[in-house]
């Protein structure tokens, strides 16, 4: 196997890396160390707010076709690291090369558009009286605080920075220590690109201490979080308390429905390939399968056979699917969750524990006929477990879509126009895919209902976030 370099990882302000003492990066594929991330001080924080601060002033002035020359030419920069980007991700977040490739271009392709359609931040004029005139702006919001997690280490950044860019934003990003290169290396391209000093900036440290002090901070206006619920309405509430907007894209629990009017085994397969992506760490991973009972036998059973067939394994490897779990954590909470769901009496169909002993590695598994109290039907478990179950109708499967305050995306088979519009109807989610496993795309706005969120990325949905309105009432004579 070709050895991989790992960047230096370090911290970017006011234009300028900078190296500090920090904390080790492990590789979840072996656990070996294979670089160290700087923690950055308050005086560093400050220095970020100051140069946002100073970027802003620079970059709400420049031009949308020179911002987005700028933007445009960060995205051709990555394009041509891809493969580079690719092996660094694999190395420190797992999933197979291939999926890191997907996750980079899918990253340069939210760039582009929102590069684009930043040229579009259109005003309105609304009509009065002679001599009066009401003129609509929506101008860039100011510094966007941006928390990035471990799951998508460049793209989930390149949805922030992109956003906030387009939109005449300057950006502090504290991208997750645990897989910090996708961050740097995003962040490098924007450097190489010419972006001006101080308009984006990271930083890595205790997420706690980072977020509580730079929230509060007046010239931060917009704060921006991808992770898990408890810790979003953490910062919710530093946000409320501040006044601050924010976009919240938490977790999910992806409720999945099978009707019987379509081919158990080819949706099955299907199924199993939408597991797998990213070892079920995906906040729109399909977990909660409820399946009509004359296919439930024939889903499961070829649910079971596929998922059995899915090579685990160094995702440097290219024969792999599926890679190692990011972390520690999640090995632990596949564990914990698949013991709890045995015990009240779920079927194990497939994996059900951990593969050796070096490694985070834990295969595709599949439990059935999973009573609604195991902790698993209640929990993002956030990793690779399918859960199974039969349903009689239509509305049962609706009503247990519904059942969880989570809300972010759902997916449903069916051949049929009518229950295709009666589901998209009636599941409380943000994203609905029929017939399909992608959840979001460029173009489209992506994020939750109910506990998974508020405030959308992606589309004219995501980039509006970035701007506040303003209208400048004028006599003029
Ligand atoms: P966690 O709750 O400790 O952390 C989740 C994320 O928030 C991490 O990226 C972490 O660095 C960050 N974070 C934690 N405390 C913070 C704070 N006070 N201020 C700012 N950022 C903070 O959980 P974890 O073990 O890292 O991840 C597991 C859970 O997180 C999963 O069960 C899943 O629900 C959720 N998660 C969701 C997404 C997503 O795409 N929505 C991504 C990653 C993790």
């Amino acid at each position: 196997m070709q050895m991989t370099h790992y960047p230096e990882i370090q911290l970017y302000i006011d234009g300028r890396w900078k190296s500090a003492p920090g904390q080790p990066v492990i590789n979840p594929a072996d656990e070996t160390e294979i670089g160290v991330v700087p923690h950055a001080t308050t005086q560093d924080l400050d220095a970020a707010l100051q140069a946002a601060e100073k970027g802003l002033r620079v970059w709400r002035h420049t031009s949308p076709a020179e911002r987005t020359r700028v933007i445009l030419k960060a995205s051709q920069i990555i394009r041509e690291r891809v493969d580079d980007m690719a092996r660094t991700m694999t190395l420190e977040q797992g999933k197979p090369l291939d999926q890191a490739r997907l996750e980079i271009i899918r990253g340069c392709e939210i760039i582009e558009w929102d590069a684009n359609e930043g040229r579009r931040v259109y005003g309105r004029v609304i009509p009065a009286e002679d001599g009066m005139r009401h003129t609509v702006l929506r101008q860039p919001i100011g510094v966007v605080a941006a928390f990035s997690p471990w799951n998508f280490p460049m793209s989930s950044p390149a949805r922030k920075v992109a956003g906030a860019l387009s939109s005449g934003c300057a950006i502090i990003l504290k991208a997750s220590e645990e897989t910090p290169a996708g961050a740097v290396q995003l962040v490098r391209a924007f450097h190489d690109a010419g972006l001006p000093a101080g308009v984006l900036n990271l930083v890595f440290g205790q997420p706690a201490e980072i977020s509580s002090y730079l929230i509060p901070k007046p010239v931060v206006r917009l704060v921006t979080f991808t992770g898990s619920i408890p810790v979003g309405k953490q910062l919710a509430e530093m946000t409320g308390r501040h006044m601050k907007p924010s976009i919240m894209e938490l977790g999910g629990h992806g409720p999945v429905i099978v009707c019987d009017d379509v081919d158990p085994v080819a949706t099955a397969a299907t199924s199993v390939v939408g597991k797998s992506r990213n070892a079920g760490q995906v906040c729109v991973s399909p977990t909660r399968f409820f399946v009509q009972q004359d296919i439930y036998k024939r889903f499961t059973e070829a649910f079971a056979e596929k998922a059995k067939a899915i090579k685990v394994g160094d995702g440097l490897d290219p024969s792999t699917q599926m890679g190692p779990l990011a972390n520690v954590r999640r090995l632990e909470a596949m564990e914990t969750l698949v013991a709890n769901a045995k015990n009240k009496g779920a079927r194990v169909l497939a994996g059900g524990s951990r593969l050796g002993n070096r490694g985070y590695f834990f295969p595709l598994t599949v439990l059935a006929d999973v009573p609604d109290d195991a902790r698993a039907m209640q929990q993002e478990p956030f990793g690779p477990l399918a859960l199974i179950n039969p349903v009689r109708t239509l509305d049962e499967a609706i009503d247990k879509a519904n059942a969880l305050p989570y809300g972010l995306a759902a997916y449903a088979f069916t051949r049929s126009a009518a229950n295709a519009e009666r589901i998209a109807a009636d599941v409380e989610v943000g994203n609905l895919s029929i017939n399909h496993f992608v959840a979001s795309s460029a173009e489209t706005p992506f994020g939750g209902v109910k506990e998974s969120g508020y405030g959308r990325e992606g589309g004219t949905e995501g980039l509006a976030c970035y701007t506040v309105v303003k209208n400048v009432s004028h006599r003029t004579a």
